[in-house]
């Protein structure tokens, strides 16, 4: 990816831990890589195509100033996720913030903390079979788009399946959706409780009837496998509930492990 570059940006703020920083402020230098595909810009010559670097330092600047937090760690986050939702072209950020002045009692030139933050490519599966199906199901849906750092990009179609893991129950309402996060793995899972307990999801029997199932696909090209979280989800490529959504928002996303695309797992599933 192309980058933009802005080096030491010189903003004046109070942030840090000692009241005596809070009370008088100090000196923060601010750098930052934006990753985004300027190419369209380059060959047109216009500035639409691609981000005004001019605002986004402007945007620091204010974000430095607008509160006063303890740590620059968490200034970084703050601006790193600003800019991030500025634009949806700036896929990425490496954000370094440096205090030349930081009161440590001892001569140093810097100290600073850099991190690096970007939009995640998540598949996450939707599944009732209990009460009001569909209206969970919306619910959850806007829900997940209105939480901060989450962008739904494609919905599926909602397919009626037949229920499955042998439990006798209703029938199922199921489908898929594709997301842009900047929440982590884990993170993203906590919400996705969150919001099945918001819709009255009780667990008693495993694979047994709910109001609102959120599963996460796939993060990513992640694999993680402890025990709070499997990504890819372990069973996705025998389950054509899930398989077909996908084959329908994402025909060419191949499984990360398997190598193989949505729609030949479908296919070999049929
Ligand atoms: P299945 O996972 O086979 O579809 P289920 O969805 O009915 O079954 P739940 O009771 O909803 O199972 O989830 C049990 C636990 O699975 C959750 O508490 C969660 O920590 C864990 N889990 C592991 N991997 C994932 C994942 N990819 N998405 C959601 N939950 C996961
Ligand atoms: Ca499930
Ligand atoms: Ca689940």
């Amino acid at each position: 990816m192309d980058k933009i570059k802005i080096d030491n940006l010189e903003i004046f703020a109070n942030h840090g831990v000692f009241p005596e920083e809070t009370r008088l402020g100090q000196k923060f230098l601010v750098s930052c890589v934006l990753y985004l595909d300027i190419r369209a810009a380059g060959v047109t010559d216009s500035l639409e195509k691609s981000v005004d670097y001019g605002t986004i330092c402007h945007l620091i600047k204010e974000e430095m100033e607008a509160n006063t937090l303890k740590l620059i760690e968490a200034v970084a986050e703050h601006i790193a996720e600003k800019i991030l939702n500025y634009d949806v072209k700036i896929r990425r950020i490496d954000l370094e913030i440096k205090k030349p002045w930081a009161p440590v009692g001892l001569p140093l030139d810097m100290v600073s903390v850099e991190i690096s933050r970007s939009w995640h490519e998540v598949y996450v599966a939707f599944g009732s079979n209990m009460g009001d199906k569909r209206r969970y199901i919306e619910t959850a849906l806007e829900e997940i788009n209105k939480t901060k750092g989450c962008r739904i990009e494609k919905i599926s179609e909602i397919i009626t399946t037949e229920p499955y893991g042998g439990v006798e129950q209703d029938e199922f309402l199921n489908g898929a959706i594709k997301l842009w996060t900047l929440l982590t793995p884990y993170e993203l899972l906590g919400r996705l409780h969150e919001l099945e307990q918001k819709a009255g999801r009780e667990r008693k029997i495993h694979w047994g009837p709910r109001t609102l199932d959120l599963d996460i696909l796939l993060y990513d090209d992640a694999v993680i496998e402890d025990d709070e979280l499997c990504v890819p989800h372990v069973d996705m490529h025998n389950r054509r509930f899930v398989l077909e959504p996908m084959m329908e928002i994402a025909p060419y996303k191949r499984h990360p492990v398997s190598g193989k695309t949505m729609t030949e797992l479908y296919n070999e599933l049929r």
